[in-house]
């Protein structure tokens, strides 16, 4: 009774978008595929549109937004952000409107969950996680971060479904040829978070309640999902938590809902 379903429509640096949701109601974190290819990820794994009651926003990068006016339009939905996000948006992109503005650390209520953006480190403009939860469930959403604090440790723990970034293998970003300055930024605090990385916050993160881990925003140039999934598995069988359902999120197809 109570469950929330989370269900990845498709995560990496070409788009990313995750609707959390009941039978009823849901939220989508982020719109970063268009329209046409967020309902036809929809309809792929059975959800029905009418269960899209909100967007939220983690940040203002392309592969979070590009789908966000077009889909909130579509679906006749708010769009809720932080204030220097929303500003920038609006910026960006003059017709875009962020129906509601949050404060990062400060928890609200939308069709029936509560929501808890909290603060990240990312090369964006006032980057959260998210937080939902219901009276008897919690889902932590944790995308694009340079590195942890213990805000995000903080507000992660306890989490039923965990969503955590896993962006790349260490020795595969560098044998890659990108350039040294994409590079630093990738690796630097305010970039994003190595497999290696995204064990250690599962490490600080993972509870009794813990029944779902997916790996989200996997690079495809500078990490494998095989990669990926196998240095998590590892860590949660050295956590004797080896009855965790575990997933890597891809970029070109939705996972299946996992429930909790
Ligand atoms: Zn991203
Ligand atoms: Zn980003």
């Amino acid at each position: 009774m109570g469950s929330i379903g989370v269900t990845v429509l498709g995560s990496g640096s070409k788009g990313n978008a995750i609707l959390v949701h009941n039978d009823r109601s849901g939220l989508l974190v982020d719109a970063g595929f268009s329209l046409k290819e967020t309902r036809k990820r929809m309809a792929q794994m059975g959800l029905c549109e009418s269960l899209v009651k909100g967007i939220l926003v983690t940040h203002e990068h392309v592969d979070h937004v590009c789908g966000l006016r077009v889909c909130a339009n579509h679906f006749q939905v708010p769009i809720y952000a932080s204030r220097l996000c929303a500003d920038h948006l609006h910026i960006k992109d003059a017709k875009l409107r962020v129906n509601v503005i949050f404060t990062p650390g400060e928890e609200f209520a939308v069709a029936g969950f509560k929501i808890l953006p909290f603060s990240v480190q990312h090369d964006a403009v006032e980057p959260v996680g998210y937080v939902l939860s219901t009276s008897s469930r919690r889902v932590g959403i944790a995308m694009d971060l340079g590195q942890f604090g213990q805000m995000a440790e903080y507000q992660l723990r306890s989490c039923d479904t965990l969503a955590l970034e896993s962006n790349h293998d260490l020795d595969l970003l560098a044998a890659s040829n990108r350039p040294w300055r994409l590079k630093q930024r990738i690796l630097g605090s305010h970039g994003h978070l190595s497999n290696v990385q995204s064990q250690e916050l599962l490490s600080r993160t993972i509870s009794n309640n813990t029944q779902n881990l997916l790996l989200v925003h996997i690079s495809r140039e500078c990490n494998t999902y095989e990669l990926a999934e196998q240095g998590a598995r590892e860590k949660l069988q050295d956590l004797g938590r080896g009855d965790v359902s575990l997933q890597a999120a891809k970029q070109d197809e939705a996972l299946p809902t996992v429930w909790a």
